[in-house]
């Protein structure tokens, strides 16, 4: 198969419409998996994504699809490489990446769900690197199903006409060969620009036997075993040590050929050596430019990363170091506080910092406590110079301003719940850019809004207050100055770095309150009384006392049912899981997600 022959997509969709099941259904129709050996969701490789459901890491599939043409019997092989997206915000970088990669775009809408938020937000982004779109709407198969309101919804948002659309069940496989077709006859085949190698690196992962595993997708000229090469950014030379694709499971090949999809293993220890968005070219004959790169992602929400355990600092160092090398967008640094030795680490967002912190503690046995989460300040310093914070507990106690990040924020919603969503902005002191009809039913909102308002309970609250009918999608919007103070909270009189916060001064009273309220809750009793308070400066705003407990747990047992006893103590013991000594008191991880949670 020659350049003519490639295709090269990727499925985007929002969060559940179906991307996995459809990759799954074309992967089972080129027979890219033998029979017995076929799972669900078989491109979600890694056990917590496979838990979740949400696809974290792109990938990339070589399928091999043979079809009649010209009606006379002879067959043609097309070579289509397969990129998967993930579809939470969170991950939405990993979408422009895949997307760099291809020539189209199978965007799956659910039949019963119609256009939501990340499906814009993906549509905006394909629509930009000039990708052909494809409409495909799933799940026909449902009941609920409304096949003409969302057909409707595409052919407005599309310009598209009706029959363009694809209608499809990924979970019965209707429609699905026609997928495929359309990928074919609709997707444009690569073109190449000139005659040196040019590959643009979209994904690396680290691979504890094989080094480095970068995924390219090849622009321009050819790449092969033993080619000494370049990388134009980092300019690291080395030599490629095996070509190959994933069908899907990886396989060695002599060489990734003009507008190929693969992987390229040089033995390289360093993922920054040939990072996401570099181009590789070759050392002998090299590009003269490299192609377009992206922008480094950058964390968004930044939070203390301690373990229970004090001496368990030094395997967390290391864990850390290892997960880094398969996700660039994990930041740590080094960080001491009263909570101990930890890390100040950065995330894409909580359920990043979430995932974080569960594969943290499944794949390395750590038991760890997390700080509350806080966005990036940029404070200007009396002397005039701008400082970054991201640990409330660094806001110096003077400064001359102080600047919030601020995002630009979708939401999409039936129009019954349109006062919901504005109050919930106003909530969260959004402003108002614009509103539009995307059909008779469904509305768009647009807003302004502070990222640390929003990266905390806004998506929950948006779902409960449109009970489940609203999606929502961001993008950075700079920094602005407001009026923020730090709330401290004290814990038997002394702060506790980890649980501090940093609010708009309007809102540090309510807060602080509902946060000694939400902490009195929390905090187990010790045999001693805890006071819990919260402080702007030096002026406490709100107190709360944890009263000592007077019997001891098993006390009430009068020594009697040693089964029950049993299972007291183990539920004490459990209880302990998770818990910081802070002082002379243990503090449960929730305490630290409390002022998230208010
Ligand atoms: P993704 O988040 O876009 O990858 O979505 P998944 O492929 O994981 O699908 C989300 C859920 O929808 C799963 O429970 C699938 O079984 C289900 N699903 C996907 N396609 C269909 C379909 O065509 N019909 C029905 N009834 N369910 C589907
Ligand atoms: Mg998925």
């Amino acid at each position: 198969t020659g350049i003519d022959r490639t295709r090269n997509f990727c499925i985007i969709a929002h969060i559940d419409h179906g991307k996995s099941t459809l990759a799954d259904r074309l992967l089972d129709l080129t027979d890219a998996v033998p029979e017995r050996e076929r799972m669900e969701q078989i491109l979600d490789s890694m056990d917590i994504e496979r838990e979740r459901g949400i696809t974290i890491k792109a990938q990339a599939v070589r399928l091999v699809y043979r079809r009649e043409e010209n009606g006379d019997g002879g067959e043609a092989e097309y070579m289509l490489n397969l990129i998967d997206t993930p579809g939470h915000v969170d991950f939405s970088y990993e979408v422009s990446r895949a997307i760099a990669a291809c020539e189209g775009a199978l965007l799956v809408v659910d039949a019963s769900q119609g256009i939501q938020a990340q499906t814009l937000a993906n549509l905006y982004l394909a629509m930009e690197q000039d990708l052909e779109i494809i409409p495909v709407l799933n799940k026909i198969d449902l009941p609920v199903a409304d096949v003409e309101a969302v057909t409707e919804e595409l052919v407005e948002l599309l310009g598209v006409d009706e029959s363009e659309i694809l209608k499809i069940s990924a979970k019965t496989g209707q429609g699905v060969p026609e997928v495929l077709d359309a990928v074919v006859d609709r997707v444009p085949a690569p073109e190449s620009a000139v005659e040196q190698t040019r590959g643009l690196v979209f994904d690396s992962h680290y691979d504890a036997y094989r080094g480095v595993i970068s995924l390219v997708r090849l622009f321009d000229g050819e790449l092969a075993k033993g080619d000494r090469v370049q990388a134009m950014g980092s300019e690291e030379e080395f030599e490629v040590l095996e070509v190959g694709c994933y069908s899907p499971k990886p396989t060695a090949l002599p060489k990734l050929g003009v507008g190929e999809v693969g992987y390229i293993i040089a033995g390289l220890k360093d993922i920054e050596a040939l990072r996401v968005g570099d181009t590789v070219t070759k050392v002998e004959d090299p590009a003269e430019s490299v192609l377009p790169g992206y922008a480094k992602v950058l964390p968004t929400v930044y939070s203390g990363i301690y373990p229970t355990v004090g001496d368990d600092f030094e395997r967390l160092r290391d864990a850390l170091q290892k997960l880094q090398l398969n996700d660039a967008s994990l930041f740590f640094e080094p960080e001491n506080s009263r909570m101990g030795f930890g890390f100040r680490c950065g995330f894409l967002g909580l359920l990043h910092m979430e995932i974080i912190q569960e594969r943290l503690e499944r794949e390395f046995d750590l038991d760890l406590i997390a700080s509350s989460p806080s966005v990036k300040y940029e404070v200007v310093l009396q002397g005039g110079e701008t400082v970054e914070v991201t640990n409330p507990s660094d806001l110096p106690e003077v400064f001359e301003e102080i600047r919030e990040p601020m995002v630009r924020a979708t939401v999409i919603c039936p129009k019954e719940y349109v006062g919901q969503v504005m109050g919930l902005c106003h909530e969260k002191r959004g402003v108002s850019v614009g509103m539009e009809y995307i059909s008779t039913k469904r509305v768009q909102l647009t807003y302004d809004l502070p990222l640390g308002e929003i990266i905390t309970d806004f998506f929950d609250a948006l779902k409960s207050r449109t009970r489940g009918y609203a999606s929502y999608d961001y993008d950075p919007k700079g920094y602005v100055a407001s009026d923020l103070v730090k709330v401290e909270i004290l814990v038997s009189g002394d702060p506790v770095d980890a649980l501090s916060f940093i609010v708009h001064r309007d809102k540090a009273y309510y807060r602080g309150r509902a946060m000694v309220e939400k902490l009195k809750e929390l905090i187990p009793r010790q045999q001693f009384e805890v006071p819990v308070q919260a402080s702007i400066g030096k002026r406490i705003i709100a107190r709360e006392t944890v009263r000592a407990y007077r019997k001891d747990v098993i006390a009430k047992c009068y020594g009697g049912d040693i089964t029950r006893k049993k299972k007291l103590l183990e539920q004490q013991k459990a209880g302990k899981k998770r818990m910081k000594q802070v002082g002379n008191v243990e503090i449960p991880q929730e305490a630290f997600l409390a002022a998230i949670r208010i």
